[in-house]
C-alpha cells in the first residue's frame, strides 16, 4: 500500500549571491527562510548557479583555499567546467551531467574554480553544489574524492527521457557513487508526456530542484524552473509528470542520520567542542597545505 507523499513546501529561488567570484548561487537551505538542516538530513546544504552566460575573462573565477570537515560535498555540473584540487593530493575537472563527489572527513583544503580555458571562452554556466552529512562514526574518515562521468551513471529509461542515477538505486539500476548512509540522487531527465513514480521509506526526507523545464508533482502542484520542492513525510511515494520538453529535475532523497548536528561555516559536527577542535585543528595545520 502507497500513499503519495504532500507537497510540504515550494521555494522559489531566492536572491542570489556571490560564492568567492565564481559561483552566483540561490542558498535553498539552510536559513534563508528554507527548510533546516534537520528536516533536510541527510542534506545539509543546496547552493544553485542557475543558468547564467557568461563573458570570457582572463580573471580566475571561483573559491580559493579554504578547510572542510564533517562531510562531503557534492558538485554538479549542468553547464560549464568546473576544476577541483584538494590537499589530498586529489584534482579533476567536471563537465556538463558530471559529479565531484568530496568526503571531506577528518579534514581537507580544497579550491574550487572555473576551468581557466572555460574562463577565456565564456559561455553558459549552471551548477549544484550539495552537503551531504556524514554519521558520527564517519566523520573523521579520511578525506576522499570521486569524480563520476555523466557516462558512468546508472539509467533508467523513461518513455522518452531517462532517470541518471548518480547516487542509490532506482528500480534495481545503481548509481556509482559510495556513500556512508542510504543517499539516492538522480537527475529526471524527462520529455512531454514522461512520467516518473517511485517510493522511498516514509522517514526519508525527499526534495526536488527544476534544473530546467517545469514538471507537475504529485499530480496536484507544478513545479517551475528553478524552484525547490520540499516532500512531507506523510506517505512514501513520490509522482513526477511532466508535459514539456527537454525538463531536468534533480531529486535528492535519503535517509535522515538522526544524531545532534552542530556547523560552524565550513565544519558540520555533533557537537560544539568538536567544532572548536575543528578550527583548533586547522589553524595548526592538520588540514594540510595547499597552494
Ligand atoms: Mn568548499
Amino acid at each position: 500500500m502507497t500513499k503519495l507523499r504532500s507537497l510540504e513546501r515550494l521555494l522559489p529561488p531566492p536572491n542570489p549571491h556571490w560564492v568567492g567570484n565564481g559561483f552566483n548561487v540561490h542558498h535553498f537551505f539552510p536559513g534563508n527562510g528554507g527548510p533546516s538542516q534537520e528536516r533536510m538530513s541527510p542534506f545539509l546544504m543546496l547552493d544553485y548557479n542557475s543558468l547564467a552566460d557568461l563573458p570570457p575573462s582572463d580573471l580566475p573565477r571561483g573559491v580559493d583555499v579554504h578547510p572542510h570537515r564533517g562531510f562531503e560535498t557534492v558538485t554538479i555540473s549542468y553547464k560549464g567546467l568546473i576544476a577541483h584540487h584538494d590537499s589530498a593530493g586529489n584534482s579533476g575537472v567536471i563537465g556538463e551531467g558530471d559529479v565531484q563527489w568530496m568526503t571531506a572527513g577528518a579534514g581537507v583544503l580544497h579550491k574550487e574554480y572555473h576551468d581557466l580555458d572555460f574562463t577565456r571562452r565564456g559561455g553558459p554556466f549552471q551548477m549544484v553544489q550539495l552537503w551531504v552529512n556524514l554519521p558520527a562514526a564517519h566523520k573523521m574518515h579520511a578525506p576522499h574524492y570521486q569524480e563520476i562521468r555523466s557516462a558512468s551513471m546508472g539509467r533508467l529509461d523513461l518513455k522518452s527521457g531517462y532517470v541518471e542515477i548518480i547516487a542509490g538505486s532506482c528500480s534495481g539500476i545503481s548509481g556509482p557513487a559510495a556513500t556512508f548512509s542510504p543517499v539516492h540522487l538522480y537527475n529526471l531527465h524527462m520529455e512531454a508526456g514522461d512520467c516518473f513514480e517511485l517510493t522511498f521509506p516514509q522517514h526519508y526526507n525527499a526534495s526536488m530542484l527544476a534544473i530546467s523545464g517545469k514538471a507537475v508533482l504529485q499530480g496536484v502542484r507544478e513545479l517551475p524552473q528553478d524552484h525547490f520542492a520540499l516532500l512531507g513525510n506523510d506517505g512514501d511515494d513520490i509522482l513526477v509528470e511532466c508535459k514539456v520538453p527537454n525538463t531536468t529535475i534533480l531529486l535528492m532523497a535519503g535517509e535522515p542520520i538522526d544524531e545532534p548536528i552542530s556547523s560552524h561555516g565550513p565544519f558540520v559536527m555533533n557537537t560544539h567542542g568538536e567544532i572548536l577542535q575543528a578550527f583548533e585543528d586547522f589553524r595548526s595545520g592538520k588540514f594540510g597545505t595547499l597552494r
